[in-house]
């Protein structure tokens, strides 16, 4: 795997929104709405996790892995032999949300209780990256999404390693996001109840790296300290 990574910042700088289609849409709570790339793409870049959906001889599969971005398009991967691998790369529509919850909302009924979020869905068809070189700098982009500064220690993967890796590149185009931050919007007639009301935020933290028992280096590199999903920039 090749350790530079070829990408220009401006690449990461999107400024526009997504135009809405008939699939993107949102009908339920539409206010929630969000088109606007640059907080679609920071939504995209804190995850860490994904769900995709396909068809499966005619039922619907879901599978949840691993995403990244780069520029306009999103990437998956996995082993050659992964059956979600094969459809994807076979240019099977999909599905994919990324969701992140920042909090539980207790309102003073159970009914308008809720949870702040930031959620993505993204539909379209993948393809299959073959080209080498561009395979190998999209997935070492994959290990700098995860951990900044890894790329620079680990050992690069080998033409097998790579060979056994399918990697899949959608285009982001048909995108929407929904948005929901602040606190509990309670009826009028319950405001006066004598219950708590609030939000609880939640957030992912990191623990402190563990070395493990066989490792040659004893000292957890800085990249390993205060981790966080949350960037400054997007
Ligand atoms: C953490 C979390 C918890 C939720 N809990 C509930 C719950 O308990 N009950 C509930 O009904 N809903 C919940 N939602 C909202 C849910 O995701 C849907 O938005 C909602 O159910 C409406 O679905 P729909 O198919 O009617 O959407 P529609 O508004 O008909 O969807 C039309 C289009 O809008 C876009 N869209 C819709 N929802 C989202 C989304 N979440 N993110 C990005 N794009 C979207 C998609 O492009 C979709 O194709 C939750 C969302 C999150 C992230």
């Amino acid at each position: 795997m090749n350790n530079q990574l070829p990408f220009s910042q401006s690449e990461n700088k999107p400024s526009k929104a997504f135009a809405v289609t008939d699939k993107t849409k949102l009908k339920r709570v539409a206010n929630r709405a969000v088109y606007d790339k640059q907080e679609i793409y920071a939504i995209l870049d804190e995850s860490l996790l994904c769900h995709v959906a396909f068809d499966w001889n005619g039922a619907p599969a879901l599978i949840p892995t691993a995403h990244w971005r780069i520029g306009d398009h999103l990437y998956l991967h996995g082993s050659r032999k992964s059956r979600m691998m094969e459809i994807l790369a076979n240019g099977v529509p999909a599905c994919i949300a990324v969701t992140l919850v920042d909090g539980l909302v207790l309102a003073r009924s159970t009914f308008h209780h809720s949870m702040n979020y930031r959620s993505v869905i993204v539909y379209g068809s993948g393809r299959e990256v073959t080209d080498p070189t561009k395979k190998d700098a999209v997935l070492a982009q994959f290990v700098e999404h995860v951990i900044p500064g890894r790329n620079a220690e680990a050992r690069p993967a080998n033409a097998t390693e790579l060979k056994a890796t399918s990697l899949i590149e959608f285009d982001l185009k048909e995108v929407s996001a929904k948005i929901r931050r602040g606190g509990p919007k309670d009826d009028a007639e319950d405001m006066q109840r004598d219950v708590w009301a609030g939000t609880i935020p939640l957030t992912l933290t990191a623990g402190a790296p563990i070395t493990a028992a066989d490792s040659k280096v004893a000292a957890a590199p800085a990249y390993t300290q205060n981790y966080t999903r949350v960037k400054t920039t997007v």
